[in-house]
């Protein structure tokens, strides 16, 4: 095998790689795309049930909403929460643990939502 031969098979190689991690992404974004659909379906569900119980209107959702959107000061249609410090070391918790990375203090969250 020459040195081109090598050099044209890692080109190979690399390009069969990179079309492999587009197919992979590509497919994420699919199950991600359902998932959020599914969501979807599922908050207005839940919406719905909740709507008949306690006689509300979608008016009262939409303020509620948008009461939750400007709880970080910017209305923008998200919600962003300020990373919790560790109530012993004080340094940032990561929302994906309920254990400090730096001192080990097992902390809780103040809501499920906080994980988000
Ligand atoms: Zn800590």
């Amino acid at each position: 095998m020459t040195e081109q031969d090598s050099f044209s098979l890692l080109q190979d190689n690399a390009k069969a790689e990179a079309q492999r991690s587009q197919r992979s992404l590509k497919e994420y974004e699919r199950t991600l795309a359902d998932k959020i659909d599914s969501l979807g379906l599922i908050c207005r569900a839940m919406w719905e049930l909740v709507r008949g119980l306690y006689n509300l209107s979608d008016e009262d959702l939409l303020n509620k909403v948008q009461e939750i959107d400007l709880s970080d000061g910017k209305l923008d249609g998200k919600v962003k929460v300020k990373p919790k410090k560790c109530s012993k070391c004080g340094r940032p918790l990561s929302r994906r643990r309920m254990r400090c990375l730096y001192c080990g203090s097992w902390e809780f969250l103040d809501s499920a939502f906080d994980t988000l």
